[in-house]
C-alpha cells in the first residue's frame, strides 16, 4: 500500500498530540505529523488540529502529513519494506503465507489485526504482487 499522496501518512495507530501531552493532556489524538515552528526552527511532532494550526503546520513533502489509520498488517508491511532491502514479491508472498498460517505479526504491527483486516491485507498484498509483476513484465 504505497501512498503516492504526499499530504497523508498511513499509520496503524493514531498517536496522541505531542504538544497537548507536553501541556499535561495525554488524551488528545493527533491529526497531523508535521514540522512545526515553536520559535527556534522547526521540530517534527504529532499534532492535533489546534496545535497544527497554532504552530504553522503545512502539508507536503518535508512539511507535514495528515494521519490516516490503515490496515495494521499493510502498514507493517510498508514499514518492513521501507526498512530493508527486500524483494517486494518475495516479502509479500511470505506475509500472505504467514497470514494463512495464523501468524500474529506481533513484532511488525502495533495493534492486533482483526480477521477482516487479515483478509483485507491478503488482498492488498496480492494486489501489490500483481502490480510489481506487471511492472517487471513491462521493463
Ligand atoms: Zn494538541
Amino acid at each position: 500500500m504505497t501512498n503516492e499522496d504526499v499530504t497523508t501518512a498511513t499509520v496503524a495507530v493514531i498517536p496522541m498530540c505531542d504538544i497537548c501531552k507536553r501541556n499535561g493532556d495525554t488524551t488528545v489524538p493527533a491529526q497531523y505529523d508535521a514540522a512545526l515552528n515553536f520559535g527556534n526552527g522547526t521540530t517534527w511532532a504529532y499534532a492535533c488540529l489546534t496545535h497544527f494550526t497554532l504552530y504553522g503546520g503545512r502539508l507536503g513533502v518535508g512539511l507535514g502529513q495528515r494521519l490516516i489509520v490503515g490496515n495494521p498488517i499493510l502498514v507493517g508491511f510498508d514499514e518492513a519494506m521501507a526498512e530493508g532491502e527486500y524483494d517486494l514479491v518475495e516479502l509479500a508472498t511470505l506475509w500472505i503465507e504467514l497470514i494463512d498460517s495464523g501468524f500474529d505479526f506481533q513484532d511488525d504491527i502495533e495493534v492486533p489485526a482483526t480477521e477482516a483486516q487479515r483478509a483485507e491485507a491478503k488482498v492488498g498484498l496480492q494486489a501489490q504482487i500483481d502490480r510489481e509483476r506487471t511492472k517487471v513484465d513491462e521493463s
